[in-house]
């Protein structure tokens, strides 16, 4: 009986009963949606959509749940104001569904042939609550998504759509989309309701466009205009990109592709991938103080790559037919793991990382997974893919060493790292990775309408192609783990080990400064900002052992005010003998004294390489 109750519920409940599942018919008729952008003071996006319907009786109207690219229901249905819906210059009354916040019971009347839609997108006016910023007054990031419906009981990509926008004069908006414009409006070409999402626009005041080659253009929307200030160099760098993405991967599965970037100390930060462009929001300042921003520029080779991995090939359990169906993140160790791996090497091969500074990142990662995320020990890199559904894509808990975090981008990456030197190793050097790449995403060249999906026995089927191996043990047994000590591993059979010195790598020091944050996690197991505040402990490190929690903020070490400087040196001491280090933490508003019985020094983690000659790594990074 107790089973019986919840099923007899499923049966009569209407909430389940009335939303229909996504079908793979053609939709009659086209949308029409048109979204006004000039309310530029108040960041309100208003729309306007037309939707045909067949005839009278019950319909659904969704607002997109689970978004691509995301892998979770990040749809912000809390921004969707103001909607009134009519029929023939008549009201229609709607109804939302009880249980799905994001489906919209509409009774079409008799005669209707559409339902007009008018409904406000609020941009949240700061990131955090409510989501990403994304119109402020000199640039907006326009997701489809977020501003339209769409009818319940159809496969997306069979829903046709007729998109527009009008901007405030003087802008320009940047998309894959291609139209036409008449004053501040342009009317984009009718695509299938997936490309329109899959085809974001960055538009704003202050743009410039440059163009890497016949089918790629680099498109900047930045706060001021000096910021669009792209240098030779840089154009240089980024066409390097494109060539070493064709050799890799040998197809493009696109027409043409926009790098979108937007440079913004205001809108918050974005990074999402698409078939025919990029999306990344990045510090106003990364062209203007390029070595600065060191590491961030890597995030348009990782996007770049997701042309081929993610959004061309994709998961079977990841793709579906709507956007309203949950996502399975099974195999993004894949899909965001192996991005991570070819972004970084592309980054090195083209030259926007020197081969020193991907080292020097990448002996952060061992780091961190080899001893600065205790969490592996319970969490293996597998249990992590759930990680954008369990924390809605954000981070997770005030523990994140011990929680672990999305770990399937970086942890993965050591994997596929390992992976290229076991192929190297069976091969004796005639294959790589990239034989890999070229037999598992340079198929069906030029093709970008549909994704070729792909399970787990594909991946090893795929391996075993390029070198006879037992690939699929290979897999489980790396993302089954909680053994810490694969992970050092990795980079060992790659012909590096993990060492620990006492200062920084250049690379690292760049990235500290970049962030605002004092590193002291392989010694005390402490990162602060540069005023004293706990900003991550180092799960059950010494400073963990002594009482200290995130947030608190550090006053004094050893009797003088808390620095760097202090910090080091305090530490330095411990090491050559003087008593522990003491601090003076305050917590909310008390103060205490607090012990750290520390003797190791400053540790800071940098590659070396294991013996001489070229290894699996010096050649996977070499340029092509
Ligand atoms: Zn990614």
């Amino acid at each position: 009986m107790k089973l019986l109750i919840p099923f007899a519920f499923l049966l009569t409940s209407p909430a389940f009963a009335d939303v229909p599942v996504a079908r793979d018919v053609l939709f009659q008729g086209t949308m029409q949606l048109q979204v006004d952008l000039r309310d530029v003071k108040q960041g309100i996006f208003r729309i306007h959509q037309t939707i045909p319907v067949s005839g009278p009786g019950p319909m659904v109207l969704l607002y997109p749940k689970w978004k691509p690219g995301n892998h979770s229901p990040s749809g912000q249905i809390e921004n969707l104001a103001g909607l009134k819906l009519s029929a023939g210059g008549k009201p229609v009354t709607w109804r939302r569904d009880p249980i799905d916040m994001f489906a919209f019971h509409v009774d079409v009347p008799a005669g209707a042939t559409e339902i007009e839609a008018e409904f406000q997108y609020l941009s949240p006016q700061k990131g955090g609550a409510g989501g990403r910023r994304v119109f402020g007054p000199s640039m907006a990031n326009l997701q489809w998504e977020s501003v339209s419906l769409y009818p319940a009981g159809y496969y997306v990509h069979n829903v046709p759509v007729r998109a527009s926008a009008t901007y405030p004069a003087g802008w320009t908006g940047f998309t894959a989309l291609r139209g036409q414009q008449r004053g501040t409006t342009v009317t984009y070409d009718q695509v299938p309701y997936d490309i329109l999402v899959d085809s974001p626009v960055y538009a704003g005041a202050y743009t410039k466009q440059v163009q890497l080659d016949p089918q790629v253009t680099f498109d900047i929307v930045a706060d001021s205009p000096w910021q669009t200030a792209i240098t030779p160099e840089q154009v240089a760098l980024h066409k390097t990109l494109v060539q070493q993405a064709d050799k890799l991967f040998g197809t493009r599965h696109y027409d043409h592709y926009d790098f979108l970037v937007a440079l913004s100390d205001y809108q918050s930060g974005d990074g999402l991938e698409h078939h025919r462009s990029s999306e990344n929001t990045l510090d106003a300042d990364l062209l203007t103080d390029w070595d600065a921003n060191l590491y961030d520029h890597y995030v348009v080779a990782h996007e770049y790559t997701h042309s081929w991995n993610g959004k061309f090939r994709r998961p079977a359990d990841l793709w579906t037919p709507d956007y309203n169906q949950p996502m399975r993140d099974s195999l993004l160790w894949v899909y965001e793991g192996q991005t991570q791996f070819w972004g970084d090497v592309l980054s090195a091969r083209s030259g926007l990382w020197s081969k020193q500074a991907y080292l020097d990142f990448l002996a952060n990662v061992v780091a961190r997974y080899s001893e600065g995320m205790p969490g592996v020990t319970w969490r293996p890199v597998q249990d992590t893919t759930s990680q954008p559904i369990i924390t809605d894509h954000g981070p997770g808990g005030a523990w994140p060493s011990w929680f672990r975090s999305a770990d399937y981008y970086r942890n993965g990456e050591l994997f596929w790292i390992e992976a290229d030197a076991t192929i190297r190793k069976l091969t004796n050097g005639k294959k790589s990775m990239d034989d890999f790449a070229k037999l598992f995403f340079g198929v069906e060249p030029g093709q970008w309408d549909h994704e070729l999906t792909y399970r787990f026995d594909d991946v090893a089927a795929a391996l075993n192609q390029i070198a006879p191996y037992d690939w699929a043990g290979f897999l489980r047994s790396r993302l089954d783990s909680t053994d810490p000590a694969i992970n050092r591993r990795t980079v060992e059979a790659a012909g590096y080990r993990l060492v620990f010195g006492d200062k920084p790598t250049d690379s690292s020091k760049k990235q500290l400064a970049k962030a605002k944050v004092d590193d002291f996690y392989y010694s005390v197991g402490l990162n602060l900002s540069k005023q004293g505040e706990i900003k991550d402990v180092l799960w059950d490190g010494p400073a963990f052992r002594a009482g200290i929690r995130p947030t608190e903020t550090v006053l004094a070490v050893n009797d003088a005010a808390y620095d760097a400087d202090a910090m080091a040196r305090a530490i330095t001491d411990a090491k050559r003998g003087a008593g522990p280090i003491r601090l003076v933490v305050k917590s909310d508003d008390r103060y205490r004294d607090v012990t750290i019985d520390y003797r190791g020094g400053l540790r800071y983690p940098r590659l070396e390489k294991i013996g001489t000659g070229e290894g699996a790594l010096d050649r996977l990074l070499a340029p092509r």
